[in-house]
């Protein structure tokens, strides 16, 4: 056992720096509901408009009741 450990860092400068995302624009999910099987699916803003449980690309907005539709490419 050692007396005396030295940090092997001094001070907290951290030097990696981290991208800088809009958080106000990220961190907002929206709550839909899928059109097929009727489950809750809370998407960011920027993911793709799908079901994580079937898949189903027609989600129905939860606060709107506003359809909508990506079709598939
Ligand atoms: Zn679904």
């Amino acid at each position: 056992m050692s007396a005396y450990n030295p940090p092997t860092q001094t001070g907290g400068a951290t030097s990696h720096t981290q991208p800088t995302i809009s958080v106000s624009d990220t961190a907002r999910s929206v709550e839909y509901t899928c059109g097929d099987c009727d489950a809750a699916v809370s998407l960011k803003r920027g993911e793709p408009i799908r079901c994580r449980s079937c898949g189903h690309r027609v989600l129905y907005k939860q606060r709107t009741n506003r359809m909508v539709q990506f079709e598939a490419r």
